[in-house]
């Protein structure tokens, strides 16, 4: 006897289906036309496609075009479309693997020859013929050796099967002439990739790993509409028009030198200007929350980190030991462990909590070459990060002063943000109930403020739940922000204690929360968001001042002197290259403000003021009004100009 799965319809209706019965036949038993429309289906939460047979009965939901689960499905499909395209023009490819990913697909090839953008031309011109020949996706369900056999020309779908465990599910799929070892799930045919496109090419080591060899990847992206499709590449162009490696040459603000070694930043004068001024914003913000600073050194012995339990999990994330008189030194890779020592050099009462250590602490953290990326993905980076001990009845309120301190903080640097509470993932510390509860305190927090926020279940960190805040950008995409971290680990490993009301030892709580996280990250970020057009305050040159002629030089002087004296970084230019040239430079250095002296302004203690972005139009002021706009936007950290 087959056995009987059920699956509850979403109108909440069951229907009794064999095991083994393709979702196709019971989409189909639902109605003709939901077939027609159905690319595939959900089934107690996974998708998976019309023709895998279903092996577990629970929710069944059918996943159209309006569905964005039913993208990556699509984008799956396109990524063997693409290889089914290339085996055809160049059939010594050897294929890797094909996945969706955030925004498109890739398909990695083992070739002789690195493809050309006009190979990526002819491969996408072949794919619409692929596509118009509509070949459904058949999946076959195969042996060990019979997989053997058709992958038998590609070495690295063998070495795939070769991992295999005995009781594990083989399946292909073929559409046309193309086969692949594959889970699925795919769309119906290939005629359902309409809008996509192949973007770019890049080397990528097979399975990650740089001792293997290197492969080409295609990318592309895919949408179900045109108008999807198009948005999304005007947003690329976007991107790379606000790409901070190139900004940051441009605008003289961070290198990196192959003499230092990769993934290490040099922050040049403009640079550090950008970052002094979000330090000392920040350290004000964070000591009228009721921060207290610290410092803790660089290399720590290796001691430490095998009490904080880094030197298990974390080993392959930290740079190697060094010997000191016989000990083992590591650079840190983390500040928590230092603020612990600080926590436990007095005796704490619980008249002394809550304690927030914080620390612009930089962390030096084993990053492989191949993933390093400009300032947003590199080897050593300043955190700003804080550290809060306080009771368990104390988190609610702690929570509430994080939830304001982060609002504040970004409201300033003009970003809309999401919030994501994370919770207790299948491994993990400590009991069902401490986390549920843990994860209740942190979500009735947000509830009662109003605060929406969405729930990554099982997304936690083995040691404690998270809220996890994503910034949104200027052209839409989403940024890793401030985290807050719930931690049941290292207070047990370090036994932290604080002496109660009672007069008995206790445990404290402990949080780590990082506000810009990595600083350099965060700047890099902002490069973007701003594409290099600060707001006044975090400009690095706020100010030029530009004498139309010689003659009124001193007077151009005079505005100079008057901006400085109340603070602002202003420049003279008084070079005697053309007044177009100088207005061509600052408007390419993205400089706010251009105040330009003629005879006319010379002679009524006035400027022509060019603003930022605002193209040739000029508006005379007085002196004594720029002043007092420029002072009153730097005093407010405006989002202006
Ligand atoms: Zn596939
Ligand atoms: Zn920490």
């Amino acid at each position: 006897m087959p056995q009987m799965l059920t699956l509850t319809l979403p109108d909440g209706a069951e229907r009794q289906v064999e095991e083994g019965t393709l979702p196709r036949d019971v989409v189909a038993s639902i109605g003709q036309r939901l077939l027609r429309d159905a690319l595939a289906v959900e089934v107690d939460g996974e998708v998976q496609d019309l023709v895998t047979p279903l092996r577990a009965g629970g929710a069944f939901r059918v996943l159209t075009s309006k569905d964005p689960k039913a993208l990556d499905v699509l984008r799956h499909s396109g990524a063997h479309i693409l290889a089914t395209a290339v085996r055809r023009l160049r059939p010594d490819a050897k294929i890797g693997f094909g996945p969706a990913i955030e925004d498109g697909f890739y398909y990695d090839f083992e070739v002789e020859q690195p493809f050309t953008p006009e190979d990526l031309e002819q491969f996408e011109s072949e794919m619409r013929k692929v596509i118009a020949e509509k070949y459904p996706f058949v999946r076959a369900e195969v042996s060990q050796s019979e997989a053997r056999g058709k992958f038998a020309d590609d070495p690295l779908k063998l070495e795939r099967l070769s991992e295999f465990s005995e009781d594990e599910i083989i399946s292909t799929y073929t559409d046309g002439p193309f086969i692949d070892l594959c889970r699925g799930p795919h769309v119906p045919d290939t005629s359902h990739l309409k809008h996509f496109k192949l973007l770019n090419t890049a080397g990528a080591y097979w399975r990650g790993d740089e001792k293997r060899q290197m492969l080409q990847r295609i990318y592309a992206t895919a949408f179900f509409s045109k108008e999807d499709l198009d948005a999304h590449l005007h947003r690329l162009e976007e991107a790379k028009r606000r790409d901070h490696r190139l900004l940051g040459a441009q605008l003289d603000l961070y290198s990196t030198d192959q003499r230092l070694g990769p993934g290490l930043i040099l922050w040049h004068p403009r640079g550090a200007i950008i970052r002094n001024e979000i330090e000392t914003y920040e350290r004000d913000l964070i000591l009228r929350h009721g921060y207290e600073l610290v410092y803790t050194p660089h290399i720590v012995s290796e001691r430490l980190f095998q009490i904080s339990g880094h030197l298990q999990n974390f080993a392959e994330n930290m740079f190697g030991a060094m010997d000191v008189e016989g000990g083992a030194y590591r650079p840190k890779p983390m500040n928590c462990p230092g603020h612990i020592c600080i926590y436990q050099s007095h005796s704490r009462s619980y008249r002394d909590l809550p304690i927030r250590y914080a620390e612009f602490g930089t962390v030096y953290r084993y990053e492989r070459s191949g993933v390093l990326h400009g300032m947003l993905r590199v080897r050593g980076f300043t955190q700003d990060d804080a550290h809060v001990f306080c009771t368990p009845e104390q988190v609610p309120t702690e929570i509430a002063r994080l939830l304001d301190l982060v609002d504040e903080m970004l409201k300033t640097f003009g970003y809309p943000y999401t919030i994501e509470l994370s919770t207790m993932p299948a491994k993990a510390l400590g009991s069902v109930e401490t986390w549920r509860a843990a994860e209740a305190t942190l979500a009735d927090v947000m509830t009662s403020r109003g605060q929406e926020f969405t729930i990554d279940e099982g997304g936690g960190a083995f040691y404690g739940p998270k809220l996890d805040f994503k910034l949104i950008d200027a052209i839409g995409r989403k940024w890793q922000g401030p985290t807050v971290q719930l931690d049941f680990n290292l207070p047990e490993r370090f036994d932290l204690e604080y002496t109660g009301a009672d007069n008995t030892p206790h445990r404290p709580t402990m949080l780590h929360r990082v506000l810009v996280g990595s600083m350099e990250r965060f700047v890099g970020g902002l490069i973007e968001h701003y594409a290099g057009a600060f707001p006044l305050w975090l400009a690095p040159e706020q100010v030029r001042v530009i004498p139309i002629a010689d003659d009124f030089t001193a007077a151009a002087q005079s505005v100079v002197d008057r901006l400085k004296s109340r603070g602002a970084r202003v420049h003279l230019d008084d070079r005697s290259e053309t007044l177009n040239y100088r207005i061509r430079e600052a408007e390419t250095l993205k400089i706010p403000y251009m105040a330009i002296v003629g005879k006319r302004e010379a002679e009524s203690d006035a400027i022509a003021l060019r603003v930022r972005g605002a193209g040739k139009k000029q508006e005379v002021m007085s002196v004594g009004d720029f002043i007092a706009m420029v002072e009153d936007q730097l005093a407010s950290r405006a989002l202006a100009p």
